[in-house]
């Protein structure tokens, strides 16, 4: 094992299961280890690379704005995340911003609106927040708990309370659980990530949204991952025709570097107070100039690139010998093989591609902006792996 992965093996907690490349360096969708070894990125960072790495325009807003002011604290006004709250307000019609740093903090800044909205309209035994079987919202103990994946929550109970899943398509337990103890809030991915980068149905996501209309509950749309392009729309609930109450995002907002916003409607944006919440690095300058700069480029002809390199992974995979499924939106894809994942992508690496995986399926979720070139080659190399 190389000095790297020997000192990072001794000294970082083990959290994660790496796979063996050191990256140093890149460009756009391709990648370099620190042997001079180049990739092709087929996973951005988990969908935060938006414009591919060292993207000329954020590095320059990022640095432009770190040798001005890096940090400042919340208790002054700062340009830029102002600038951000306008820019990301005017593209979905919500009405205000609250920035943390990553995406588990900005669905538990969903989760404290949602909360106190039905708290102070429906009094506060109405505290139950409703979200999908094989769901993911991240990793803190509310988020955790929200999260409809039973392996996440093994040896970390007491979960916190208040919580209740039920399974994407059912409509009827939503409103069972809302009539027997109150509904404070329903929480959706359009199309669930990390659970296997599976959308949800139309027809579901439209009634579900009529009825939390009806009932007054604030529907919380997780954009973390599907968010900021990413599914060929600014935000994927656009795709599906709903006006959400709460929006939450994170990843490739920030382009690379840590931010999350929790984007409240009409119905709950003024349900905060001065000390409800709050977060020293939340609206950080320089990731916030870093964001200004990815969302005020994801305009109509980025996403119409989207939708047609989408389109083009979806008529290059479909049916191809060794897979059985392709699945997802935009350039958002899930693709199930005959032969597990995780050995597919270990010989994509082999061939100079770097893919992930979600659940049992290999997950593509490269660059807005990938070159068509560059993107066929790794499609190539996906394809010759399956057939194997
Ligand atoms: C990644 C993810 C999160 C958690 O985001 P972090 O930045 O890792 O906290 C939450 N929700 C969804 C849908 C995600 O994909």
């Amino acid at each position: 094992m190389s000095n790297l992965q020997t000192l990072d093996k001794t000294y970082i907690a083990n959290t994660y299961a790496r796979f063996p490349i050191e990256l140093a360096e890149g460009s756009g969708s391709l990648l370099r280890d620190t042997a001079g070894r180049e990739y092709i990125d087929m996973g951005t960072g988990i969908a935060v690379n938006g414009f591919g790495v060292a993207d000329a325009a954020w590095v320059a807003a990022v640095t432009e704005q770190l040798g001005r002011l890096a940090h400042a604290s919340n208790l002054y006004y700062t340009e830029p995340c102002a600038k951000l709250a306008e820019l990301l307000c005017r593209r979905t019609g919500m009405k205000k911003a609250f920035f943390g740093n990553s995406g588990a903090e900005a669905n538990e800044c969903a989760i404290k609106a949602a909360r106190k909205y039905s708290a102070e309209k429906k009094g506060p035994d109405c505290h139950t927040i409703v979200t999908l079987e094989n769901s993911f919202h991240g990793r803190t103990l509310a988020t955790l708990s929200a999260t409809g994946q039973a392996h996440y929550h093994e040896l970390y109970r007491p979960l916190v309370p208040g919580f209740a899943h039920i399974a994407a398509g059912d409509l009827d337990a939503l409103k069972a659980i809302d009539a027997e103890k109150g509904a404070a809030g329903v929480m959706i991915e359009c199309v669930q990530g990390e659970g296997g980068v599976v959308p949800l149905e139309p027809d579901f996501v439209k009634g579900l949204a009529e009825y939390a209309r009806s009932r007054d509950i604030p529907l919380i749309v997780d954009e973390v991952q599907t968010g900021n392009g990413r599914s060929g729309a600014l935000y994927a609930y656009m795709t599906y025709g709903i006006r959400p109450d709460i929006v939450t995002t994170a990843k490739g907002l920030g382009g690379g570097l840590p931010i999350g916003a929790c984007l409240l409607g009409e119905k709950v944006q003024d349900v905060f107070a001065p000390g409800d919440h709050g977060s020293t690095f939340g609206g950080n300058p320089a990731a916030c100039a870093g964001a200004v700069s990815i969302i005020s480029r994801i305009d109509d002809a980025l996403l119409a690139g989207v939708r047609g390199r989408s389109r083009l992974i979806f008529d290059a995979l479909s049916g191809a010998p060794g897979i059985e499924s392709v699945t997802g939106l935009g350039l958002m894809i899930g693709v199930k093989t005959a032969r597990p994942a995780r050995e597919i992508v270990d010989r994509c690496i082999e061939n100079g591609a770097l893919f992930l995986t979600a659940k049992d399926r290999v997950r593509l979720l490269p660059a807005l902006n990938i070159p068509v070139e560059q993107l066929e080659k790794a499609l190539d190399i996906l394809r010759s792996a399956c057939r194997e």
